[in-house]
């Protein structure tokens, strides 16, 4: 039987208690079947980390990251926590730009009708789309490096490079190939950029018209960032995959994660050339931490996400089954009522909605 390495951070606020049930998922899941394990390995790092030790993400936990099979990753973050420059604490950030997770996904979908949003155009069609968000560069890569000259004047740094911009844009086309063969997608890829203010993305448009040239069965279409913002809210079944640059991506996945029905219900990927860290789009939400309350289903989804990513990756047909599976059981508990936590509308804790769905799968 195969075994996989999982690396675990647990994080602040919120993140301990949706990490610990959604292990508790997996582990049971693997261990009903017998036919892969994994091997869980509870790591330090965050703004609670780093009020205690100095350190946000301790050498040795990255090391130990980058040798596992994936990374499993909840909230971390405290407002009150800061380095000196007055920036959140935000190692997932680093785990990013030290890992080369270049493709930050962010797939947006509706178990239902649990989006108001997709109502306004009168398109009664499920949303079903998935941001693909350049993660190391664009306007993030001046993350650290910003400067404020004599109190009169800040700047950032927009970087966009031709070699990641490739990479990316080929994940996108091949992921809108594996949707359209799993029939989940149209075969269509949206470049979202401001190639009519910006040289670089102007740049980033040349490379995605490239790109595309080597997959002719896909249909490449670049649009603008504003207009996307609207018809996102307008007519979002017409989009398939987008991708983006890291600042756009990180405002759009949010407008995404409120069309699914919330934050606590959006997971994420962020994928490199050989790592990649799950974790849901939420925070840390040190407004309902210790509570019991969190609503799991982002980090159960965002597991499920990983077990896709290994059994494609692994060639493991059972891990595949099983993210399915959790899906399935996740959408079932959704759409028959809950029990679903407070910001759902329900009443249930953290821990009832993770056991519903070990139930339903
Ligand atoms: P970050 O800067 O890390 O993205 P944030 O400041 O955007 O964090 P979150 O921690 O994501 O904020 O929280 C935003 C709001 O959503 C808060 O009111 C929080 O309670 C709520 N929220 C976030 N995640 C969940 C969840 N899993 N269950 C219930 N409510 C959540
Ligand atoms: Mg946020």
């Amino acid at each position: 039987m195969d075994g996989f390495e999982i690396a675990v951070f647990e994080g602040d606020g919120i993140g301990p208690e949706v990490m610990r049930p959604t292990v508790e998922l997996l582990t049971a899941l693997a261990r009903g079947h017998g036919r892969y394990a994994l091997n869980f390995e509870t790591l330090p790092a965050g703004a609670g980390h780093y009020r205690e030790h100095g350190v946000s993400l301790p050498g040795d936990a990255l090391a130990r990251a980058r040798r596992a099979d994936a990374i499993l990753l909840s909230a971390m973050g405290l407002p009150e926590v800061r380095y000196p420059d007055g920036t959140e604490i935000s190692p997932q950030i680093e785990l990013r730009m030290e890992l080369g997770l270049y493709a930050g996904v962010r797939p947006v979908f509706q178990f239902g009708q649990s989006c108001p949003i997709a109502r306004f155009g009168g398109d009664q069609r499920p949303v079903d789309f998935v941001i693909v968000r350049e993660s190391t560069e664009g306007l993030f890569y001046s993350h650290g490096k910003g400067e404020v000259i004599d109190d009169s004047e800040a700047r950032e740094t927009l970087r966009i490079t031709r070699a990641t911009s490739e990479k990316l844009f080929d994940f996108a086309f091949d992921l809108a190939r594996q949707r359209k063969a799993d029939g989940r997608g149209a075969g269509v890829v949206h470049c979202v950029d401001k190639a009519n203010v910006f040289q670089a993305f102007a740049f980033f448009r040349r490379i995605f018209r490239e790109r595309a040239e080597a997959f002719p069965d896909i249909r490449a279409e670049a649009a603008y960032v504003d207009a996307t913002a609207m018809w996102l809210v307008e007519k979002p079944q017409v989009f398939d995959v987008l991708v983006t640059e890291n600042m756009f991506g990180d405002i759009l996945s949010d407008l995404g994660a409120a069309m699914m029905g919330g934050l606590g219900l959006a997971p994420s990927a962020d994928i490199g050339e050989r790592n990649a860290v799950f974790q849901p789009c939420h925070g840390s939400a040190p407004d309902i931490a210790g509570q019991g309350r969190a609503n799991p289903i982002a980090m159960v989804l965002s597991a499920a996400m990983m077990l896709d990513w290994l059994g494609r990756t692994r060639g493991q047909e059972a891990m595949r089954a099983d993210a399915l599976r959790i899906h399935e059981a996740v959408r079932e508990v959704v759409t028959s009522g809950g029990p679903l936590t407070p910001d759902l509308g329900g009443t249930a804790s953290t821990g009832e909605v993770v056991a519903a769905v070990r139930d339903a799968a």
